[in-house]
């Protein structure tokens, strides 16, 4: 979609199975149930829809999913199921590997930067997109070099290290613009220095929200955050100031693991907040 003068595209890496708990936090199954069927071990599908910002000249893509060097044990553990992937995905749209100019990760989790790199015929990790400069938030990549016995799961320096030594590596302090039109913005709570991307052209708005809000009932619900989140009461803030900003500028919000829908505009209706669906395609 246009969203003034940028082109809007979502380019799906697939969907993954994620433990209910995980994704649902405090919120009991009795009340998630009857949103999404999980299936028999307790897991729930999440999308895992990429974006691909073409604005002022550059292709833009946010966030990478889970790549192709998912071990066997992680492949069954995720159920992932895909049919082309976040490069084939690009393909579909006339997009190379290498037109992409910058890459922004929302965060370093291994379901939003495991396509940074993939094998090359040598089966050493390079940069999947090699023309890029890779966008991250310092504390981010230190907060990922780094991880803890809580965080090491999921912070995989093979999907860090080699954009690095290739000299692909931008590390951001703080909000930042990217261009006239798109800009990062932090949005701390899911992990210290997570950020979402601002789109703004023509007097509309749309913002990528990563986790702060991976499915929609999210930024519906202020307390519905996911288990993983390392700052759940900083996610709340986050998501009450977002709530506003949505509400008073009719701000399209874009979803990254929902999958039912990817984007949609918070509508008020009494005390009630909900999203109405917009199709991104
Ligand atoms: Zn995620």
């Amino acid at each position: 979609m246009l969203l003034g003068q940028v082109k809007l595209t979502i380019v799906s890496d697939g969907v993954f199975w994620l433990d209910g708990g995980a994704h649902f936090g405090i919120v009991p199954r009795v009340l998630w149930e009857p949103l999404i069927v999980p299936d028999d071990r307790h897991r729930v599908p999440m999308g895992l829809n990429c974006l691909l910002i073409e604005s002022a000249g550059k292709r833009i893509l946010v966030d990478t999913g889970l790549g192709d060097r998912l071990s066997a044990k992680r492949r069954e553990m995720l159920n992932l199921e895909r049919d082309r992937g976040l490069v084939g995905a690009l393909e579909q749209v006339a997009v190379a590997a290498e037109d992409i100019d910058i890459v922004i990760n929302t965060h370093l989790h291994a379901d939003h930067c495991g396509g940074n790199t993939h094998l090359n015929e040598h089966r050493q990790a390079v940069p999947t997109f090699p023309r890029a400069e890779y966008w991250i938030q310092r504390l981010e990549w230190a907060d990922a070099r780094y991880p803890n016995e809580r965080t090491k799961g999921t912070y995989f320096s093979e999907n860090l290290v080699p954009l690095e030594e290739h000299g692909q590596l931008r590390l951001l302090y703080g909000d930042t613009p990217v261009t006239e039109e798109v800009r990062c913005m932090v949005t701390r709570g899911h992990t210290r220095a997570h950020q979402s991307v601002v789109i703004r052209s023509q007097g509309q708005t749309a913002i990528y929200l990563g986790d702060v809000a991976p499915w929609k009932e999210n930024i519906e619900r202020l307390a519905w955050t996911p288990a993983g989140d390392v700052e759940p009461l900083d996610t709340i803030e986050t998501k009450r100031a977002l709530q506003q900003w949505a509400l008073e500028e009719e701000v399209l919000l874009i979803f990254e693991h929902d999958p039912r829908i990817t984007a949609g505009y918070l509508r008020q209706h009494g005390d009630k907040l909900e999203v109405e669906p917009v199709n991104l395609e």
